[in-house]
């Protein structure tokens, strides 16, 4: 009793009062939860809120040494960047809800784009920065919630009309939805599932290279789940449409958000197929080439840094993708478990 009743009386004003009484990540759950189904409660939330700029897309970041800072910006100095760029305070409801810390401050993505580049860029003292060229000297918690708001402002950006009536479509403040104006049809954030798959025939795994990859890089058999496949059967039917191989076994490793070139859920999963029956047969549409690997060459590639100047691409000193990227997390899960087996 004495909960609702703080709980109802300090909703708005102290949410952290209510949400004290759960666990940390029930109280940061229900918090965003609160902030996306009620617009209301996510205005208030701008005043607490801390924000991250993009132009464009381009997420502002601060280089300091090698590393990328993507700096947060309080509510009271986004309302006077906005003044000083002669914005209405409204342009503030632009701001898509990203997540929130540990204490429930909100995260918001905010979309510049209408405004004068540089002169935003001197004033605030960074740049709008490609993300793919960043990401990797970005730190963790930053490229994730980077990403996050990159994959949700080219959703929304993608989204401004209904796929129906071709009507306009109106976001919920939080950005969680899009409604349309003529049919009230609503439509939510959407990722794509990817199944990336490490092939194993008991002691060497199989990597793959696309002709899109950086020269030099090999990596686990990735393709996009078709309608209506369960994650099993997209990881059979991919190994077999690229490297001609049928899987025997196959076992979930994990998952994350990829956010190039478009949100992707990737999905990890190891697969063995019979040593009897490992040759390749490649599709070339699809990959570039395919080649076995041992213990010993697949520990080596995962110590080589990335190498822009392999003279010759043989795959003889290829490297894998860094430790960003869910493939390393396969790969280096393949080498744990036949650290036994001899190369
Ligand atoms: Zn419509």
């Amino acid at each position: 009793m004495v909960i609702a009743l703080v709980c109802q009386a300090g909703y708005r004003s102290i949410p952290s009062l209510c949400y004290r009484l759960h666990s940390t990540y029930v109280r940061r759950m229900r918090y965003l939860f609160q902030l996306k189904e009620d617009d209301e409660a996510c205005r208030q939330a701008y005043h607490a809120g801390t924000f991250f700029l993009f132009y464009n897309n381009l997420p502002f970041l601060q280089q300091e040494g090698k590393m990328f800072l993507a700096p947060k910006i309080n509510g009271a100095e986004i309302k006077k960047i906005l003044e000083q760029f002669r914005q209405s305070e409204e342009k503030i409801e632009d701001s898509l809800l990203i997540g929130c810390s540990y204490e429930c401050t909100p995260y918001f993505a905010l979309d510049l784009g209408s405004l004068e580049r540089a002169a935003i860029e001197s004033e605030l003292n960074g740049s709008f920065v490609d993300l793919w060229k960043a990401f990797f000297q970005l730190r963790e918690e930053d490229a994730s919630l980077i990403s996050t708001a990159q994959a949700l402002l080219h959703w929304h950006d993608n989204h401004q009309y209904c796929g129906k009536t071709g009507q306009p479509t109106r976001k919920n403040l939080a950005g969680s939805k899009r409604v349309c104006q003529g049919s009230g049809l609503i439509c939510y954030p959407q990722m794509s599932p990817v199944v990336i798959t490490l092939v194993s025939d008991g002691s060497q795994c199989l990597l793959v290279r696309q002709a899109s990859f950086p020269q030099g890089m090999y990596s686990a058999l990735a393709g996009f789940c078709d309608v209506g496949e369960s994650l099993e059967e997209t990881v059979r039917r991919e190994v077999a449409e690229e490297v001609g191989l049928e899987v025997e076994s196959l076992w979930y490793s994990a998952s994350q958000h990829w956010a190039f070139p478009n949100s992707s859920l990737m999905i990890a999963c190891h697969a063995l197929v019979n040593p009897q029956k490992n040759k390749i047969s490649i599709d070339r549409q699809e990959i570039e080439a395919a080649k076995w690997f041992s213990h010993e060459e697949v520990v080596m590639a995962l110590g080589r840094k990335p190498q822009s100047s392999i003279e010759k691409d043989d795959g003889s000193s290829f490297w894998v993708p860094p430790k960003q990227a869910i493939a390393h997390q396969l790969i280096q899960e393949w080498v744990k478990k036949h650290a036994a087996v001899p190369a």
